[in-house]
């Protein structure tokens, strides 16, 4: 007999984090898409158009940027969305990213 779901409890964790496994950026390098330390300018945009270029073709784009909005992740390209974008996008929002990750970045 299969086990059935209990309508109360939430659903396991590799239901929640599964579409992660279809990402293009599985197949990418995964440098692209995290600062290293110290990136500067023209670095850091050429770097991140790359990591966008590999979003653009993913089927779990949508996901993945909604995701990254609602879990407000401070660091990385998401859903093909800069640090940047998502920052600007929660402020319109009226929920900006925690100070603490942004100080924390620029330190
Ligand atoms: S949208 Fe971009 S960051 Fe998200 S899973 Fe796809 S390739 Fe990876």
């Amino acid at each position: 007999m299969a086990p059935t779901a209990h309508p109360e409890r939430p659903p396991a964790i590799s239901e929640l984090w599964d579409w992660q496994l279809q990402g293009a950026c599985r197949q990418a390098d995964g440098e692209l898409f995290f600062h290293p330390y110290g990136e500067r300018e023209p670095s850091r945009s050429r770097r991140e158009r790359a990591a966008q270029a590999v979003c653009a073709i993913c089927p779990v784009l949508v996901r993945c940027r909604a995701y990254s909005l609602a879990a407000q992740e401070p660091y990385g390209v998401w859903g093909g969305l800069t640090e940047t974008d998502r920052q600007q996008i929660l402020a319109e929002q009226g929920t900006p990213l925690d100070e603490a990750a942004r100080s924390a970045e620029v330190a």
